[in-house]
């Protein structure tokens, strides 16, 4: 089925039966849970577990596929959902006025920077330049936002032991900053915080979350998905190709390798995937081992530069230390320079590092190449054609 409709927001029909066949049985879902924080009846239910991630229909009346809300008109689902149809154009159009241009494989962007946190302790915690922590910080103390959707994981933060479970949470200090400070490479849909902090009436929010997610503010503002989209003020995403499934640990890096999840300190991807354990060792599994464990909701996702974020942070760049800022929006660049001007990181330009720019598109054009041709045609658009491989002399 090929969808390119492009429905004007006040004509939006689209309810949870469209929202299943057209992005969640075709493969399209990313688990990002947009849909299920904006359900205003509350039924669409999220298994935040191994091999689930998914969305799911919770009311008996009309089975799993349909919703008797949206029988009666509510559309609240598919307005919040960043795959459902002509997500990316509408989302571009909201945040930047335009479209991308074909050539530009990882978005619309402003700046190209690499940075890092001055504060050593947020620096020394952060996945790569603790740049993520730094602006989480002064959003606070500037009195931006009163808390930032996040990810924790299990257990007590000071015990050394972890489950290396994620969890979606919310940051409202600076120890819930250096909690939530790292990478996790399974699934965590920081979106899902959300219904917490409105129970506890926080009115202003930062998001933190892979590319999928950061496209879901946008979208709800781009089709008037209502007061839940309010609460987001800032927007960091963090640049992302997959995620794996939470039973990787148990299947191959302890079945394999030994390598007992509790007993982890840092894990990282440069490559191969990195493994820091607590008795010092440092470990490398080859990423194609690791595929099999690809989070379903990963396989078709066309979106490594989280383009729609205010700003994109990853760290391909080729010193560790460094965060790779990709600054998209005004208020984006607005927050970026005043960090800067009073020291709270230090920049330099990315396009310095080749290396970084050069892997940069690359990896947005690998993941561009999954999005399937039966769905809306925008992310495909411009996309190189993978190179031929030179075939074999004749003998
Ligand atoms: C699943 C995943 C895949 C990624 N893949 C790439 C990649 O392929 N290439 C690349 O260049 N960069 C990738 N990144 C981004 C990179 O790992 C860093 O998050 C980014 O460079 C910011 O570093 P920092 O030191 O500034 O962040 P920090 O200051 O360490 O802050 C990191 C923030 O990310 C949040 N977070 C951690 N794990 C998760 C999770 N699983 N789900 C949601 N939020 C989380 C933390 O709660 C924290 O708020 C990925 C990140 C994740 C989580
Ligand atoms: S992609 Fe996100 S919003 Fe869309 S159906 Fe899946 S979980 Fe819901
Ligand atoms: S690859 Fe990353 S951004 Fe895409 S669906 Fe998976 S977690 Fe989300």
């Amino acid at each position: 089925m090929s969808t390119t409709t492009t429905e004007a927001p006040g004509r939006w029909v689209g309810q949870w039966l469209e929202l299943y066949h057209e992005v969640i049985d075709s493969g399209l879902c990313t688990g990002c849970a947009g849909c299920v924080i904006a359900c205003p009846h509350d039924v669409i239910g999220y298994e935040h577990e191994e091999k689930q991630y998914r969305p799911f229909h919770l009311e008996e009346e009309l089975g799993p596929t349909d919703c008797i809300h949206g029988q009666k008109g509510c559309t609240s689902c598919t307005r919040a959902c960043p795959r459902y149809r002509a997500w990316e154009t509408q989302a571009d159009e909201h945040l930047f006025g335009r479209t991308r241009e074909p050539d530009e494989m990882y978005g619309i962007h402003r700046q190209l920077l690499l940075c890092r946190a001055a504060d050593d302790h947020i620096h020394d915690v952060g996945q790569d330049g603790g740049f993520v922590g730094a602006m989480l910080l002064w959003l606070l103390e500037h009195d931006y936002i009163d808390a930032a959707l996040t990810s924790f994981l299990d257990g007590d933060p000071n015990e050394q032991a972890s489950s290396w479970k994620a969890r979606p949470g919310i940051a409202r200090t600076r120890d819930d900053i250096v909690a939530s400070a790292g990478s996790r490479y399974t699934y965590s849909a920081n979106t899902l915080a959300m219904k917490e902090a409105m129970d506890e009436g926080i009115g202003r929010l930062a998001l933190v979350g892979m590319s999928c997610q950061s496209s879901v503010p946008p979208i709800m503002w781009a089709r008037m998905a209502g007061k839940i989209a309010r609460p987001f003020l800032f927007n960091i995403g963090l640049l992302c190709s997959k995620t794996f499934d939470d039973a990787i640990f148990a299947e191959l890096f302890e079945a394999k390798y030994g390598l007992k999840r509790e007993d982890m300190v840092k894990m990282n991807i440069k490559g191969v995937f990195q493994i820091w354990m607590r008795d010092g060792s440092y470990h490398e599994v080859d990423l194609k081992e690791c595929h099999a464990w690809t989070r379903e909701g990963c396989k078709s996702c066309p979106d490594f530069a989280a383009e729609h974020a205010d700003i994109s942070t990853g760290g391909i760049g080729e010193d560790n230390a460094w965060t790779l800022c990709v600054v998209r929006t005004a208020i984006g660049e607005e927050v970026m320079n005043r960090m800067i001007a009073d020291g709270t990181v230090i920049a330099r330009p990315a396009e310095t590092d080749e290396k970084a720019m050069k892997l940069l598109r690359m990896l947005s054009v690998v993941s561009r190449r999954r999005w399937p041709k039966t769905a809306d045609e925008a992310p495909s658009i411009g996309v190189p054609p993978p190179k031929k491989k030179a075939a074999a002399p004749a003998p």
